[in-house]
Formats: structure tokens, sequence, C-alpha cells
């Protein structure tokens, strides 16, 4: 990435983008259009909503947690008429929840869901497969819009075997790069509902950039640095295989949470199955603010855990365990959490480092 940046007109940077925008689709499991764009995960939230709604459209979205309802605000700016049901955010979101929606709306005036993948703010993932089905025998039109943000390359997810229509990600989690693009697999549902949708677009606007990417281009300036490190991440993940990729951060996941359990704490999601390959939620127990916890851990040990977000503020703290990490950083990792919390003074059972190494080397 350090690597001078070459002319984004030129032939060299044309066949960069053709080998980037295959090594996209296969990491989103799309065989249609992908959009890689110079801007955050956020920015690919604005292109899902702008490129296929119009002003005064119904989207249907659930209480999932923090991410969720960014989407929600997005689309509220645009003034999509965004109805949230509400859901406990312990669970991943249900096909049956999304059915009984749908079924519901006779009228046929939900346009979109919205479902996170893996909600980063919870570690709840949630069963996105099973949702796609649900739409589609439901012969309901919506479009199904997933937040892959912190599940593309941690968590199995097929674009198009799921019947997504939008799947939109960041540069900063599973693909192992700072943050500064956001990329989107569009389907094409929702290639077709750019003809009929009347909201503004320019930047995000899906047409010109496939026209644009057609010979290898963009219609602005890349982040070419940026899509020099995506070509190695790529690279990284293809060398590995996606599926040992998965099943690395499925390890970490169930570590992490025989280190939670043997530490006698909770992890926020309730089932296990559901828990998030990519961060693990620790509830502290009631009287203990995590937020403390996590100043104390990143001034003795320079280690800066997650927040709890919205209404989890100083209730749990995340411990990240996604892109590229090795089963060291996790045991590094839970040593500070394990040493931060008798610091802090937090009620723990020692243990919780050792049940994880057991996890790892079984
Ligand atoms: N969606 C999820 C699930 C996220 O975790 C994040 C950020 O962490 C976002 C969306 C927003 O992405 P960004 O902060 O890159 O705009």
């Amino acid at each position: 990435m350090s690597r001078p940046t070459i002319d984004h007109r030129g032939p060299e940077f044309a066949e960069l983008t053709h080998r980037l925008l295959d090594g996209v689709r296969r990491v989103f499991r799309t065989r249609h259009d992908v959009f890689v764009y110079p801007a955050s995960g956020s920015g690919a939230w604005e292109a899902a909503i702008v490129n296929t709604l119009s002003p005064g459209d119904t989207v249907l979205a659930f209480e999932q947690g923090f991410f969720a309802q960014g989407w929600v605000k997005v689309a509220l700016g645009f003034g999509i008429d965004v109805r949230v049901e509400p859901w406990d955010a312990r669970r991943g979101l249900t096909a049956e929840a999304v059915a009984t929606v749908l079924a519901a709306d006779e009228a046929r005036r939900i346009r979109a869901v919205i479902v996170v993948h893996n909600e980063t703010s919870t570690g709840v993932t949630t069963d996105v497969e099973a949702i796609g089905r649900a739409m589609r025998a439901s012969g309901h039109p919506a479009l199904l819009f997933v937040d892959a943000v912190s599940s593309l390359a941690v968590t199995d997810l097929q674009h198009d075997a799921w019947d997504i229509d939008v799947t939109v990600t960041g540069s900063q989690k599973g693909l192992m790069l700072p943050p500064g693009l956001s990329l989107v697999a569009a389907g094409p549902r929702a290639m077709d509902a750019q003809e009929t949708a009347t909201l503004p677009r320019s930047y995000w606007d899906w047409t010109r950039q496939r026209e644009f990417n057609a010979r290898g281009a963009f219609p602005y300036t890349p982040a070419t640095n940026l899509l020099f490190g995506l070509e190695e991440a790529l690279a990284m993940l293809e060398e590995e295989g996606l599926e040992a990729v998965f099943a690395r951060h499925d390890r970490y996941s169930r570590a992490a949470r025989a280190a939670v359990q043997a530490w006698g704490l909770e992890v926020f999601a309730r089932d296990a199955a559901e828990s998030s390959r990519a961060v693990t939620a620790v509830l502290t127990p009631d009287g203990h603010d995590a937020d403390r916890l996590r100043a104390l851990i990143l001034e003795r040990f320079d280690m800066s855990l997650g927040t709890g977000l919205g209404p989890y503020k100083g209730r749990l703290f995340r411990i990240g365990h996604l892109g590229d990490f090795n089963d060291l950083s996790l045991v590094g990792t839970l040593g500070g959490v394990e040493m931060g919390l008798r610091l802090a003074g937090v009620p723990y059972e020692p243990g919780g480092v050792d049940a994880a190494m057991e996890v790892l080397a079984s």
C-alpha cells in the first residue's frame, strides 16, 4: 500500500480494477455486479438506498442493534418511511419474524428489508440464508438488503445462493484493510430497481460506476493505494481459503466464549450458535462499569476493547477476533482482559485464558 500511486487512467490500473472486481465477486459469492467506493461502510448503506428506492417508499427493519439503527437513520434521511419492528437484540433475527410482517403487508408496500448479518454492537449473528429463503417463499417482492460489514470474509455469506439483493461491507473488518473502502454487491433485482428509483443520486450511481468499471476505471479518483491493499487482502483470503478463514474465526469465537464462561461472566448473545464469529460481547456484572474496565486495560496494556454502544454503554465490552488474527493474538487479548478484570476489581473466576487455550489446542 505504500507503493507509489499509479495513474488511475492508465493500462496498469485498468488491469488492477478487473482483477479486483473479480476477486471481490468471489468473496461476496456473486456472479453479478459489485461496486467499490472510496468511503466507509456507511457510504455503502447510502448507495443501497439511493440506487433502489424512491421518496416515500417503505422499508422494514428490526431493533437488532446500533448498526441496524444506523442504516435506518440513513434511510430516514432520504425521506424513506422506515418501519422498525421491536426485536430482542440478544437474539438473531428470525425468518419467521420477517415472514410474519411481510405476510401482513397485503398491499405490498414494503420495498426492502434491512438485515444486519453480524450486529457488531451486540456480537449477535443472524441466519440470513433462512431469511432470504423465507422472503422468496412468501412471494413478497421486497428487496433483501444485508449489512455484512463485520461478517464478509469472517463467516459464511453467499450473496447469490441466499437470494440477497444488496450486500454491503467496508474494508476495515474481515478484509483486514484500513478504513476507507466500501463495497457493495448488487443482484439483478436491485439493478432493475434502479430503473424506477427516483431518489437523487450521483456519486453512488451504479449505472455510471458500471460503465466506468467495464473499462477498468472509476468515475472519480479512486483510493488507489487502498486498492493495492485490497488486492493483497484478497490474495491472503484465497491463499488460506474462505472455508478455512470461516473455520478459524469459528474457533476464536468458541475459545473466547469458553474464556467468558470460565470467568463466570455472561456473553451478550443468548444462543451460542448465534454468537458472532467476529466479536464477543461480554456483560459486566451490575455495578461494574465496562468502560472503566476498558480504560484501565488501555492504560495498563495498551489494548483497546470495543465499547458498549447505544443502550449498552458501560454495560458491556467487546473482544474483537476477526481479520488478520491468530491463536496467539487471541490468547494475548484474553490475557489482557483477565488481568484487567482483576485490576479493576470485577468479580470473576480465574482460568478463562486456560479454558480458551484448551479450545484452541483441541
Ligand atoms: N455496519 C456494521 C455492522 C458495522 O460494524 C459498522 C461499523 O463498525 C458499520 C455498519 C458502519 O461502517 P463505517 O463505520 O465504516 O461507516
